[in-house]
């Protein structure tokens, strides 16, 4: 097996998530890796929270507009999005769309949006554009009642441009979706090592929520090594809840909706729900243990 070329000591890197009072958790999808389930996790899982009754709001961050289109927004369908949000031609509340879903809301991806990577270049700050706008839009609801929204899901591209560090500033933590494959181990050698960058500049409180397997075959032996290897190096960061190889996933985006409103029965959109029911479950342990802590 391949050493994943993360650094040393990977408990000191594994900060908790803690919940913020003060405003939305921020979820950024990532992975600097194509092809890993970072869209598909978006959808699916900011499509679940929102089925386990939170306020989400999705931020399709990706040119490519797939997490738009897989909640009813193919390319075209909406006037204005995430573009208009980072180059300060929208507020939050102008590029904000609704979905089939009541609690579920999106700010698609805009056809103009690969342009941002090259406008933004002359713009000062221009890492830190969407935590400025999230801010201004939780500052604008005043009288500390924040945004509507309980989570924040930011589906990034595959690259580590511009789009990509605009999510990882702006968000509180980073859920890491990736294959169990033998080259899936140094897409995550990379993240982590931005990561960490990221936090030794633009965004310090920057914790990693979990990692989470995706398109998952049980019967394959390197499955599981690939598997044991990252609990190694990141122990208690990796998710129970696996996501395995279904095809309702795949065939969903297509028909514009979440898994869960296209066959909630299948293993797919299962998988997604048990993620979210996890990922709160875990919030809740760390929110118990932090007020403990308090206490004690
Ligand atoms: P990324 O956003 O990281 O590039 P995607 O979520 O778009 O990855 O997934 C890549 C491809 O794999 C897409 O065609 C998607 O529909 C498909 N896919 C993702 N997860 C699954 C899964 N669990 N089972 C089957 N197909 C999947
Ligand atoms: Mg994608």
């Amino acid at each position: 097996m391949p050493e994943a070329k993360h650094s040393s000591d990977p408990a000191k890197r594994a900060k908790p998530s803690t919940t913020s009072r003060t405003g939305p958790q921020v979820l950024a999808i990532s992975n600097q890796k194509g092809g890993e389930g970072k869209t598909t996790t978006a959808v699916n899982l900011a499509a679940s929270l929102a089925a386990a009754e939170r306020r989400v709001l999705l931020i399709d961050l990706d040119p490519q507009g797939n997490a738009s289109s897989s909640v009813g927004y193919p390319r075209g369908a909406a006037q204005r999005g995430t573009y208009d949000l980072l180059l300060g031609q929208a507020t939050l509340a102008e590029v904000v769309h609704p979905t089939e879903l009541e609690r579920l809301e999106v700010v698609p991806a805009s056809t103009d949006l690969a342009g941002a990577e090259i406008e933004l270049v002359s713009v000062e700050g221009r890492e830190s554009v969407l935590a400025r706008a999230l801010k201004q839009a939780q500052s604008k609801q005043g009288k500390g009642k924040g945004v509507p929204w309980e989570f924040v899901v930011l589906d990034c591209p595959p690259s580590l441009g511009i789009l990509t560090l605009n999510a990882l500033v702006a968000a509180t933590s980073v859920l890491i979706p990736m294959q169990a494959r033998y080259f899936s181990l140094e897409g995550l050698g990379a993240l982590v090592g931005t990561i960490e960058r990221v936090r030794a500049s633009l965004n310090p409180t920057l914790s990693v929520e979990g990692i989470v397997f995706c398109m998952f075959d049980r019967r394959t032996n390197l499955a599981q090594q690939v598997v044991s290897e990252v609990e190694g190096h990141f122990p208690g960061q990796v998710f129970e809840t696996v996501i395995p190889q279904n095809i309702r996933l795949s065939e969903s985006p297509s028909f514009g909706k979440p898994a869960l409103l296209y066959d909630i029965e299948s293993k797919g959109a299962q998988a997604y729900l048990a993620l979210a029911k996890e990922l709160l479950e875990r919030q809740r342990d760390r929110a118990s243990t932090t007020t403990k802590r308090a206490q004690s």
